[in-house]
């Protein structure tokens, strides 16, 4: 086994900013996971998230999805911010705050594979978003932490903040220990949800989902939102920010994820008289591009209804 490949993984993960990183076996995901998940697409709880319904087949099984895969490598990356807005301004998820985490993490990841490919010549296929995979489930089985009932990644003792991004590969690398943590009696994030989006053992009901609503619904927000929406203007992390595992999380050491001062200092007023060309200075590099300028002010104009 080429545990110097292992070390250099491990020093290179660290210095690109990654936080943690672990390794699963490439199989078939668990007959109760993969079953949990078709349900949950069944009931309709995806919502907008009709992609969820797609490529069901590739999703549970990464060999299918990389043939000759031998080893699903996991990387997660902190997205905590230093600097928050204010809490009288509109709120942003703090995962939009920096730049689009899609092109961040794969230009680390692809630091990775070319040590992988050109040390031992072996394949590997990055997957940031970018292909059908169960990218929690993954990071449970290569040991990183375990899914909270808010749905998150929990890594322990440094919380839930984290992008995750996975390099698929044809080498079989030594897999590590599942986690077999889980969220204990704790039942917060279920209490917290202004939206009744989350209930026990059942993945996040994505039409109830203020996170799922304010970012990927198309059109009008159901007017049932106006009363929980408060001043969310894209996303939502209430079920993480009262999670006792983020109490003590630390800021991002990821330069690109730093929030720019206009960013933070953005007020409704101004969102809301927002040109496109202004749009794209301030958003044209963050995930909020991809709501677009419409729905970001669609989500302010709702509390504003009678
Ligand atoms: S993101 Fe917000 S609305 Fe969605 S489940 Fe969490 S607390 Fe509820
Ligand atoms: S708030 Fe509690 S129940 Fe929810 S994810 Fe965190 S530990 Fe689990």
């Amino acid at each position: 086994m080429p545990l110097t490949l292992l070390h250099h993984i491990e020093s290179l993960s660290a210095e690109l900013g990654f936080d943690a990183w672990g390794v699963a076996r490439a199989e078939q995901v668990a007959n109760d996971a993969a079953r949990r998940y078709r349900s949950w697409v069944d009931s309709g709880e995806n919502g907008c998230m009709q992609w969820a319904a797609n490529h069901s087949e590739l999703r549970n099984d990464p060999t299918l999805l990389m043939p000759g895969a031998k080893s699903v490598l996991v990387f997660a990356a902190n997205y905590f911010p230093a600097r928050m807005r204010k809490p009288e301004l509109p709120q942003f998820a703090y995962y939009a705050y920096g730049e689009d985490y899609h092109k961040v993490l794969r230009r680390k990841l692809k630091v990775i594979t070319r040590l992988i490919t050109q040390t031992t010549g072996h394949l590997c296929r990055i997957c940031v978003d970018s292909a059908p995979i169960h990218e929690r489930y993954w990071a449970r089985m290569a040991g990183l932490g375990f899914i909270g009932l808010n749905n998150a990644l929990i890594i322990p003792g440094k919380g839930s903040y984290f992008f995750l991004g996975i390099i698929l590969t044809s080498l079989e690398l030594p897999a590590s220990e599942p986690c077999r943590l889980s969220c204990g009696e704790c039942r917060l994030c279920i209490r917290s949800c202004p939206a009744g989006a989350l209930t026990d053992g059942k993945p996040v009901d994505a039409r109830r989902c203020l996170s799922c609503l304010t970012i990927e619904h198309s059109g009008p927000l159901p007017r049932w939102t106006s009363q929980v929406i408060g001043n969310r203007a894209y996303g939502c992390d209430t079920c993480q920010q009262c999670c006792p595992h983020n109490r003590h999380a630390k800021p991002t050491r990821i330069a690109e994820f730093a929030p720019s001062p206009e960013f933070l200092n953005l007020t409704d007023a101004q969102i809301l008289a927002m040109t496109d060309h202004d749009f794209q200075r301030i958003f044209g590099r963050s995930a909020v591009r991809r709501a677009g300028l419409e729905r970001l002010q669609r989500n302010l104009l709702i509390t504003r209804k009678p």
